[in-house]
């Protein structure tokens, strides 16, 4: 306890994580089923899935540190058991995202599967004193399987240099869906934060190879980039027959439509004064 706490008080010195870390993101979210074997187990703003498979379970994105008990929570009224989580994947390097790695491989021992280009940023965030518990690296294509079910990597550089978003099949009614957890096309905060040379050819090239994709089940890594409130609340009211909310073609395409129009306006704000240094 005493450890988490020091852990705390160093995350709250930190001006990214104070950044990072706005009001009611870490407030607990109804746990559902998506589809299939795959669980929505993050909080109100924070996406994690858990993908229940018969040798265990895959948990995407173990949060912030303080996230850690709001999933559990959400794991546990799923009626499935925390410590039966073997494999923790990452999607990128940020602390909303991977600050609670180290508590999850405590509580669980799962194989921690990070992205190799982000790996040594990935290491930034961990507890004071510890050190970030990675233990497989994954390339782009690489993939992870456990108990009959396969997630594929897919690298999606710009919002960090090696984000990626993972790639599966569901199936619900005898048909199968190509299921889509979108890493982070945010490029809003330009202003703010210069993150390394490339960046923008980066993103650029990634909106783009986003429209590849033929996402069928559109999720991400904010619950907010994939509308989950909405969805959530029609996924309450469905009855026999009506669709599933999460598939949403449409509404991922026009999700990347909608970054790419925020990055290049902040990208414009950010050349405007003509003292700037130009692009990257
Ligand atoms: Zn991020």
């Amino acid at each position: 306890m005493r450890k988490l706490m020091l852990s705390a008080f160093a995350l709250a010195l930190s001006p990214l994580v104070a950044f990072c870390q706005p009001k009611g993101w870490n407030d607990p979210f109804p746990p559902h089923r998506v589809m299939d074997n795959l669980y929505y187990v993050g909080t109100k703003e924070l996406a994690s899935f858990l993908i229940v498979t018969p040798q265990g379970n895959i948990l995407m994105n173990s949060d912030y540190e303080t996230s850690v008990p709001v999933i559990k929570a959400s794991v546990e009224k799923l009626g499935f058991k925390f410590s039966d989580i073997k494999i923790l994947i990452a999607g990128h390097a940020h602390p909303d995202h991977v600050g609670g790695d180290n508590m999850v491989k405590e509580l669980t021992g799962a194989q921690v599967v990070v992205g190799r280009v982000d790996a040594d940023k990935t290491k930034d965030f961990h507890p004071a004193g510890q050190v970030h518990p990675i233990d497989r690296l994954v390339d782009d294509g690489e993939t992870v399987t456990l108990g009959g079910t396969t997630l594929t990597a897919h690298i999606m550089p710009g919002h960090t240099r090696g984000c990626l978003a993972w790639s599966t099949e569901l199936k619900e009614d005898g048909k199968s869906y190509y299921t889509f957890i979108e890493c982070s096309l945010n490029g809003q905060f330009l202003q703010s934060l210069d993150q390394y040379p490339g960046m923008v050819d980066d993103f650029r090239a990634t909106y783009k190879k986003a429209l590849t994709f033929p996402v069928e089940v559109f999720l991400s890594s904010h619950a907010s980039f994939y509308n989950l409130a909405e969805k959530y609340a029609k996924l309450e009211k469905r009855g026999p027959g009506d669709p599933n909310p999460f598939v949403d073609p449409e509404g991922y395409k026009a999700h990347v439509a909608q970054y790419e129009k925020t990055f290049e306006a902040a990208l414009a704000r950010r050349q405007a004064p003509p003292a700037e240094k130009k692009g990257n």
